[in-house]
């Protein structure tokens, strides 16, 4: 049976730490459905006793942390609510 994308992508989690741009590239998947999967993923992690575990974004102009944003959202921000900028890193994830 072939392995569908949720299990790849919990593979992945496992065995290092990936960001969510790097993700959706690899899995070819728009970022909503990238976030459902990491969601998925993050539920059948629990349920073995690991967890997801999120890097959060950060804002490269000002340092910002968004913090809680995971609680809410898996997708970078479009900017800065702090200094407005757009050059914002993307969350990395991984299991453990
Ligand atoms: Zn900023």
């Amino acid at each position: 049976m072939p392995e569908t994308v949720r299990q790849r992508l919990a593979r992945w989690l496992t065995r290092g730490e990936h960001d969510f741009d790097d993700l959706r590239v690899a899995f070819e998947l728009s970022a909503r459905d990238l976030e459902d999967a990491l969601r998925h993923v993050e539920r059948s992690a629990r349920g073995k006793g690991m967890r997801l575990r999120v890097k959060g974004p950060e804002c490269r102009d000002c340092g910002f942390g968004f913090p809680g944003r995971e609680r809410r959202h898996l997708h970078p921000p479009s900017h800065c609510p702090k200094c407005k900028g757009e050059r914002i890193t993307s969350a990395r994830f991984r299991i453990a």
